[in-house]
């Protein structure tokens, strides 16, 4: 076998009987191997357990369109942060004990069942066999055992790229793996984040799905946007969301979608605010009639499109358009990103709170021609077909 068929192998494996762990162990593998053969289960599992960590409590990515049915390897990092933190909200990072601990309990969650205190969960637990119990025997076969309706879960077995044994607890990397590892290991990140994207994108609102999988670390700089909202009027650039009062000076873009949770920054979700406005407002959500205005803003500047001066049209293009396939499907998904920001524990400022902010400047006349669509989003019952543009 060469290099190019491993290849070959490799994305069939990886795009056949897709699920998280089966993505998860890809990029594992892909990042702790380097020249060594043999690789223990427990350096495995470190990876595995930092990229569900970042995956689900700071991405907040669903990795299934059930929310109530999380993999179990997060269902295991709940139980065991909830243990040791009390409040899990804070934590931005797993320390190298978490990790220590959290291996022990993902190969085997058995061992965790003493620390935690509901029954339920303790039970299912039990029973549950562990990551590599699972994944390996389908990683890259996942066929199940002639004439019956389950996997061949043997304690060892041999694919295309490594030999695996549960006993030992240690994977052998087959030496073409090992080369192709080592000679493109960008191009097998790329096809394995870029599967599971594709695999959560259904469930996911969220922007910049494919630099939150690959644990890139996102960028917090709203510098280059400042220019465009100096100049371009429809964005109102001298106006605060936040307090609807004339900005003189200390002006800052507020995320009306807090960047803790987004992630990113993008011109859809920014709007000029007071200095100390913004940071009143903190990690919350903007108000339901920020929202709302934000969202009218965005139609007209979706509408602006061949107005745009050329210096704008990368930014214009790249943090706005390119995220939204129309008007419609830009206003259904930005609410939609406030209902499941709010589902993920972000609070929401209440409409008054904005309004007794208080300054000693005149109020801009914010124009708002275009109608409130907040209801027909908000509850739940939109019919595209409805809204014509
Ligand atoms: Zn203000």
């Amino acid at each position: 076998m060469n290099s190019e068929l491993t290849l070959e192998k490799y994305k069939k494996a990886i795009s056949r009987n897709q699920n998280s762990y089966k993505f998860a162990l890809g990029l594992a593998l892909i990042q702790t191997i380097n020249n060594n053969r043999r690789v223990y289960y427990e350096e495995i599992i470190r990876k595995v357990a930092d990229i569900y960590f970042k995956h689900h409590f700071i991405y907040k990515i669903n990795e299934s369109n059930n929310p109530n049915q999380v993999p179990i390897v997060i269902t295991i990092l709940e139980e065991y942060l909830k243990n040791v933190y009390g409040n899990i909200s804070n934590i931005k990072k797993l320390s190298k004990e978490d990790l220590n601990a959290l291996s022990v309990y993902l190969i085997n969650p058995k061992k965790i069942t003493n620390i935690i205190n509901s029954p339920l969960v303790a039970t299912k637990l039990t029973t549950n066999k562990g990551f590599f119990y699972y994944t390996l025997p389908c990683w890259q076969k996942a066929e199940k055992i002639k004439g019956k309706s389950y996997y061949d879960y043997s304690n060892s077995g041999e694919n295309d790229f490594f030999l695996y044994d549960s006993n030992k607890k240690v994977l052998l990397i087959k030496e073409d793996f090992i080369n192709l590892i080592n000679t493109r290991k960008e191009l097998l990140t790329d096809i394995t984040v870029g599967q599971w994207v594709k695999f959560t994108e259904k469930f996911n609102l969220i922007p910049r799905l494919y630099q939150k999988i690959s644990l890139d670390k996102p960028n917090r700089t709203t510098s280059k946007f400042n220019d465009i909202f100096d100049n371009l009027a429809v964005l109102e650039g001298d106006a605060c969301i936040i307090c609807n009062k004339k900005i003189y000076k200390d002006k800052t873009l507020d995320h009306l979608i807090p960047f803790s949770y987004i992630f990113s920054c993008e011109l859809w979700n920014l709007a000029r605010a007071h200095r100390t406005c913004n940071s009143s407002k903190n990690d919350k959500i903007g108000s339901q009639e920020m929202i709302d205005k934000l969202v009218r803003r965005n139609i007209r500047l979706w509408k602006l499109e061949d107005e745009i001066p050329s210096k704008y049209k990368n930014i214009y293009l790249n943090h706005f358009k390119s995220n939204f396939i129309s008007i419609n499907d830009m206003v259904q998904k930005i609410y939609k990103a406030v209902l499941e920001c709010k589902s993920a524990g972000f609070e929401q400022m209440k409409d008054r709170e904005s309004k007794r902010q208080k300054h000693e400047v005149e109020d801009i006349n914010i124009i708002s021609s275009i109608p409130d669509f907040t209801e027909v989003f908000t509850n739940g019952s939109l019919d595209n077909n409805k809204i014509i543009y």
